[in-house]
């Protein structure tokens, strides 16, 4: 089909998904697929390879699995489906995400201890030695790899490493971060990884997956708190009837996410879109550094995926003021989201380049000059 035919989005979309994608992605939704069918189970299959085939060097003893609803549905599926019933969760929380775990676990009525070091501060990795140790009992540990809400970017190895020590198995929400961080799941000894097909792999909102060693997912049987969300019982499923889901699957974000994997590969793995990422995120943090703003966190803690940005202290600045003119401009940001902080954020993921973050610098600096809050 001709590509130029399709629109261009009327504004780019600098959040921490859903992001931009390309217009490939998006044209290959624009046919309609039966979910029993064979050309159709093939595609998921070939997903569920390709998602295995980026875990690293020990990919032979990982496995996948889809699950419908955005990355949260599948989160809580894999959260549900762990943890036997008698099992117990060290959720270790510095954001967001973090406390949405918590509430997850609660929710589930999942024995839960909480290691939470607030949005601003690194993980205290002594702490969690010492939780392992109080509480014995402890089966299952858990952290967010990327914190979404600052753009944190919190020690999965050393986490893990402490916890496989301890005997524990290891739960990671690479939501956003995989597919843009490069990482070797079998190196980092990460028993589950959950993450959604519209971050930064940049397919389009509508599923996420689950990739957990073969021992994980067997281990997963008869737990699930929850008939839809049942790991276990999908993973067995999509195994026995070759890509099969059991309920009614997005097929069309399905196709389009088929597209970005091979996109991703095209581009060159995770290893040259983290590049691609860290470019961005660093001439973003520079650029916006000369326009005189300043960072949430300390560089040291920063992900080339999401940075946060303090809002400028002028009585003329309103976050609203500011997102309206950006996005005439044809950039969308997103709103901070750390407590008793006034904050925005500006996400780089997604089929975002160079020349994007030079035209989003530019749209900064003439929106600040609009709301008089620097000279013109
Ligand atoms: C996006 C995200 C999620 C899932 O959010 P949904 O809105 O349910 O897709 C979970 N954890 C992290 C770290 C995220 O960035």
């Amino acid at each position: 089909m001709d590509l130029s035919q399709l629109p261009d989005n009327p504004y780019l979309l600098l959040t921490p998904g859903p992001l931009s994608t390309t217009k490939t992605v998006k044209a290959a939704m624009l046919k309609d697929w039966c979910t029993w069918d064979d050309s159709y189970n093939t595609i998921v299959q070939e997903v569920r390879r390709r998602l295995i085939s980026l875990t690293g060097k020990y990919s032979e003893r990982y496995t996948s699995v889809l699950m419908q609803g955005s990355g949260t549905f599948s989160v809580e599926a894999m959260i549900g489906s762990a943890l036997p019933k008698n099992g117990k969760l060290l959720c270790i929380a510095n954001g967001a995400y973090g406390n949405r775990i918590i509430q997850t676990a609660n929710v589930l009525g999942i024995d839960t201890v909480i290691q939470d070091s607030t949005e601003l501060d690194e993980v205290d990795l002594s702490l969690v030695g010492r939780n392992l140790q109080d509480n014995p009992d402890i089966t299952h540990v858990i952290v967010v790899h990327c914190e979404t809400t600052t753009g944190m970017l919190n020690p999965i190895k050393e986490i893990a490493q402490i916890s496989k020590e301890a005997g524990k198995i290891v739960m990671v929400d690479a939501m956003s971060s995989f597919g843009g961080i490069d990482m070797d799941l079998g190196e980092l000894q990460i028993d589950f990884l959950v993450s959604s097909a519209n971050k930064c792999i940049q397919g389009v909102p509508g599923f996420g997956f689950i990739i957990a060693t073969k021992e994980a997912i067997a281990s997963c049987k008869g737990n699930a708190r929850s008939l839809s969300l049942d790991v276990y019982d999908q993973w067995e499923t999509m195994e026995k009837a070759n890509g099969k889901w059991r309920f009614t699957s997005p097929t069309h974000v399905v196709r389009a996410f088929y597209q970005a994997l091979m996109e991703l590969e095209e581009e060159g793995g995770p290893v040259a879109r983290e590049k691609r990422y860290t470019n961005n995120q660093r001439q973003l943090v520079a650029g916006m550094k000369e326009l005189g703003f300043e960072t949430v966190l300390d560089e040291r803690n920063h992900s080339p995926i999401i940075t946060g940005f303090l809002s400028p202290t002028s009585e003329e600045y309103d976050f609203k003021s500011f997102y309206e003119s950006m996005k005439v401009k044809g950039y969308v940001i997103y709103p901070g989201k750390v407590t008793n902080l006034d904050s925005f954020r500006i996400g780089n993921i997604g089929d975002v380049h160079a020349a994007d973050i030079q035209g989003l610098l530019k749209a900064v600096e003439e929106s600040m000059s609009w709301m008089q809050l620097a000279e013109s």
